[in-house]
């Protein structure tokens, strides 16, 4: 078989984890396997190397950035192979522009165009492990680029895509994916198989096992994700395609995100184009907006809200003072904000198939007396804005009103 695993920064992070990763290429290779490695830097390094760059300046959407924090995921390849070495293994470490990472330019964040797989292929051939860096890749003009936080989980499932691996296997210091924040909710359980559809859903809610954008990648060329643990054996969680079976399972699991913000304009005229010019300005600043509220108009005006990222709020606001000045007020006296809000959301296949289930969710809210400001809702899952200091609480209620303490089969029907 050939299997990439990918290993955190944790799993890598003092000499002697790294030895024990080590071993267990080692393991798998002597099985006859053909493994490639990717490794984050070690833990702490990362952020050690952007408050570095920081003191000097805080764009990281530069290329000198890049070339400044792609180092620790040097660091980390080196040191595998070596200790791969030392245990009687073969390998060979590889930088992203030496697998031919092909990026684009857009430096902290960048998108990976293509691989060359065949550096890798030849390594196996002469009996190594391939130990790649994750996270970094190299641009067109041969500039160092990377990949956003997390990215390196988006190096392994590109790598394990590009080689047409059997899996690709995402060590981390969890041992799976949960129901939720096993942190929070201290029943949640380790879910065994999930879709991408759902992971994907997680990850962009606010669980942060894997980069959403690893996800996407599996989906899209289906590469089988296995989430497990570096620390012990036991098996984690696989992320694969739709099956049956996973649309008895009505709510998968439940996410908070507190890096949200709620914006609201009031009175704004009900004609066509309003909208489009509100949501330009903040498009053309680069601002994501995610959830958008806009409400019945009486008397020819109509209240909009929405949410944005928590670190854009500030600026948002700005840009629809200094923009469109007509809309909001000269000194946008229409405009209000709510930094302390959360969105809190449940996912689930199954709602496709089962009815009742934001009726069930809306119950379990009223039943704590939480408010619910803000509802948004897609196929697989519904999500409610409330506020920020009912997050935990809002977790274990839904956690526990859709029996996800319990195993998928004694669940029941809503
Ligand atoms: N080292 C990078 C980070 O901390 C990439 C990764 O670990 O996935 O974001
Ligand atoms: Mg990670």
């Amino acid at each position: 078989m050939l299997i990439v695993q990918k290993y955190g920064g944790t799993s890598v992070g003092t000499i002697e984890r790294i030895q024990n990763v080590a071993k267990r290429c080692v393991d798998a290779a002597a099985k006859g396997h053909n493994i490639a490695v990717v490794v984050s830097a070690m833990s702490g390094e990362t952020n050690r190397l952007l408050k570095l760059t920081a003191q000097i300046q805080d764009d990281p959407n530069d290329r000198e950035v890049d070339v400044i924090v792609s180092t620790g995921e040097q660091v980390s390849v080196g040191l595998l192979a070596l200790a791969i070495r030392k245990l009687g293994g073969k390998a060979r470490s590889f930088l992203g522009h030496q697998v031919k990472i092909l990026t684009d330019s857009t430096f902290s964040r960048a998108r990976i165009v293509s691989i060359d797989a065949e550096p890798v292929k030849a390594a196996f051939a002469a009996g190594e492990i391939a130990v790649i860096a994750g996270f970094q890749g190299v641009d067109e003009g041969g500039s160092i680029t990377t990949l956003g936080r997390g990215g390196s989980d988006t190096t392994g499932v590109a790598i394990a895509a590009a080689l047409g691996a059997d899996a690709c296997e995402i060590y981390t210091d969890v041992d799976g994916v949960y129901t939720t924040d096993p942190n929070v909710v201290p029943d949640a359980r380790k879910i065994d198989r999930i879709s991408y559809e759902e992971m994907l859903e997680l990850a962009s809610l606010g669980a942060k096992v894997l980069q959403i954008r690893s996800v996407e990648l599996g989906m899209k060329y289906g590469v089988p994700i296995h989430v497990r643990s570096s620390f012990s054996d036991v098996p984690g969680t696989w992320v694969v395609p739709e099956e049956k079976e996973m649309e008895q399972v009505v709510v998968s699991g439940v996410t908070v995100a507190k890096d949200e913000a709620k914006i609201t304009v009031e009175d704004l005229p009900d004609v066509p184009g309003v909208a489009a010019k509100l949501l330009s300005a903040l498009a053309d600043g680069a601002i994501v907006v995610d959830m958008i509220l806009q409400n019945q108009s009486w008397d020819g005006t109509t209240d909009m809200t929405f949410t944005v990222p928590l670190g854009d709020r500030k600026r948002a606001v700005e840009i629809l003072k200094g923009q469109v000045p007509e809309l909001v007020g000269k000194d946008g006296e229409r405009i209000s904000w709510d930094d302390d809000v959360c969105k809190v959301s449940i996912v689930g296949v199954g709602m496709r198939s089962h009815a009742g289930v934001a009726k069930r969710m809306f119950t379990v809210l009223a039943s704590e007396n939480i408010n619910i400001q803000l509802i948004s809702t897609s196929e697989i899952k519904i999500s409610v804005v409330v506020a920020k200091k009912y997050a935990e609480l809002a977790l274990r209620a839904l956690h526990a009103g859709f029996g996800l303490h319990l195993p998928p089969s004694e669940r029941g029907t809503l």
